[in-house]
């Protein structure tokens, strides 16, 4: 068997497409403009690449981009008072703080200041606390866009077995909370799990956020299962720099149903998804209908 490619950044264009659309209706029947603010403190190469990726995709669906880049000294304190002013700035729907800060800053006291209805990314303990009562929260843009491809691929995903190995509070977690509210049973792996390739053959659908280049081989897949693969590793090979999932692709992809490549899978989906948290941050703000599929 050789999996059907689940193209995820083909997925991502007809997501952006989608968010773009509602946009433009929002300014035509009520005049209004989501917006989304980016807070980047330091230099850090990797997060200043994705906060011009974010400033650019925002744009381009119509959407108004706040981006605040403050220097690698800036304070806790200044930092906070710059999250408070983004709080109340009614022209602000969505506020990012990227992530990892600079050593001398509480990410969790910075994260837990936003606004929670603004916390298009989901950290904050009150989106935490609500998506694991089954509430409407905002929910984290990586296993947001693992749920959309799923049940784009599975239709509905109750009664599956679902395994995701990592148990982060940025993938696995919140991943294993949305596979759960639509009624999958879940099981979350992680390093002291016992016998992971045996929990991983269980699988209908299986989540790779591991952060381990290729770890989860062919052996480890049930077949005709749909694999997730959530990792970005940048490696050495044939001399090259090569970017790679956790799950070693051609092996998996000989026994899956379908899978996700990388890159072109889960990548993409995440900006994706924060656009269309930033969306429904912005309808929620004014009392306005949700877009439909864009959501958990
Ligand atoms: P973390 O490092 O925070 O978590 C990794 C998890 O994997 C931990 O729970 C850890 O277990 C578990 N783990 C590590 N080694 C093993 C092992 N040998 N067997 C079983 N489980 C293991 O990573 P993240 O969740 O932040 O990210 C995971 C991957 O996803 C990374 O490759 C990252 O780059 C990628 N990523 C991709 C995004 C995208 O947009 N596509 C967004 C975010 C992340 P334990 O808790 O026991 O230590």
């Amino acid at each position: 068997m050789t999996a059907k490619v689940i193209d995820g950044k083909a997925f991502a264009a007809g997501v952006r497409a989608q968010v773009a659309e509602h946009v433009a209706r929002l300014k035509e029947e009520n005049g209004l403009q989501p917006g989304l603010a980016v807070v980047l403190v330091g230099e850090d190469p990797a997060s200043k690449v994705y906060v011009k990726n974010k400033h650019a995709s925002t744009i381009e669906v119509g959407m108004a981009s706040f981006e605040h880049r403050l220097p690698a000294e800036t304070s806790e304190a200044d930092l906070l008072a710059l999250i408070d002013r983004l709080n109340a700035d009614p022209k602000v729907h969505g506020i990012l703080v990227q992530l990892p800060l600079p050593g001398h800053l509480n990410s969790e006291l910075v994260i837990n200041r936003i606004n929670p209805a603004k916390d298009v990314d989901g950290f904050h303990i009150s989106n935490v606390g609500l998506l694991g009562t089954g509430q409407k929260s905002m929910v984290p843009c990586t296993p947001l866009g693992c749920l959309m491809m799923l049940r784009n691929h599975h239709g509905k995903l109750a009664g599956l077995e679902a395994v995701v190995v990592g148990r982060s509070n940025i993938v696995g977690k919140p991943m294993a909370q949305l596979l759960l509210g639509d009624s999958c049973t879940v099981t979350i792996a992680h390093s002291r799990t016992r016998d992971l390739a045996a929990v991983c053959r269980r699988a209908d659908i299986l989540v790779a956020a591991v952060g381990r280049p290729e770890m989860i081989t062919g052996d480890m897949v049930k077949p005709g299962a749909t694999v997730i693969d959530v990792g970005i590793n940048r490696i050495e090979r044939d001399g090259k720099g090569k970017l790679v999932g956790d799950v070693h692709y051609e092996s998996a992809a000989a026994v899956a149903g379908a899978i996700t490549p990388v890159p072109g899978g889960v990548g993409p989906m995440t900006i994706a998804c924060l656009l269309a948290n930033t969306l429904t941050a912005c309808c929620r703000a004014h009392g306005l209908a949700e877009p439909e599929g864009l959501t958990a």
